[in-house]
């Protein structure tokens, strides 16, 4: 068990949990290297906040606050978050975990023992640019996830962070095509690269314009800027 195994908290958020009013622990560590990553610190860094110390946070928020959201860097790389997400139960909070689906096996056991109540879901690229976008090889484990969160009609939701220059409209409307195929149908969430120098793969700026208009009215498609 990590000692600290938390970056840092965020103590209140109205815009993370859908509908509910939350913290945000992040975690520290992440098992992708996304070249428009720009959390180098939580990616590379150690966690400086341990579990006891989130709890009492925790109990310092209760009436105050309705959840929490897991995110990071990767929170399913705490070997005990299993474990954490029952102690958070115990306190009668809601939990929303932010994944990139790598660790399946963990979220089964989350969702199958009601220990979150809501998941957001990267679906970085199509296979064929997965390595590319992510460094990482395990499409087949985001797979996995994507579609037992789909067969248990779990509520969650599935989200693309779009750089115009790394994820063309046509590469987003693969995406639909293949959520569709597999069953999804709740809302797609597109989140806008927003520019900054010190990202881990040093991507450019944006040169070219990712037409909307373009994009597949297949599924419900939302902008999150
Ligand atoms: S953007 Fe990629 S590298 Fe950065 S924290 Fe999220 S999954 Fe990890």
């Amino acid at each position: 068990m990590l000692l600290r195994p938390i970056y840092d908290i965020t103590p209140f958020t109205a815009l993370d949990y859908p509908d509910h009013l939350a913290t945000i622990f992040w975690f520290a560590k992440c098992n992708m290297r996304c070249v428009y990553c720009y959390n180098k610190d939580i990616v590379f860094g150690e966690g400086k906040i341990s579990e006891e110390e989130a709890l009492a946070f925790l109990d310092s928020r209760v009436g105050l606050l309705e959840g929490v959201v897991l995110s990071g860097g990767e929170a399913t790389l705490y070997g005990d978050l299993v474990e954490f997400c029952k102690k958070i139960k115990q306190k009668e909070f809601k939990i929303k975990l932010d994944t990139n689906g790598l660790n399946p096996e963990m979220i089964r056991v989350l969702v199958e023992n009601r220990l979150v109540d809501y998941i957001a879901l990267d679906y970085k690229a199509p296979k064929e640019k997965y390595y590319e976008i992510t460094k990482d090889k395990h499409f087949d484990s985001f797979s996995k996830t994507l579609n037992f969160l789909i067969q248990k009609q779990f509520p969650f939701e599935v989200r693309t962070t779009v750089h115009s220059d790394l994820l063309r409209v046509e590469e987003i409307n693969r995406i639909i095509k293949d959520l569709l195929k597999r069953g999804y149908s709740g809302t797609y969430y597109l989140q806008p690269f927003v520019f900054t120098e010190n990202t881990i793969g040093k991507v450019k700026e944006e040169k070219n314009p990712f037409d909307v208009s373009q994009l597949s009215h297949e599924l419900k498609v939302v902008w999150r800027a």
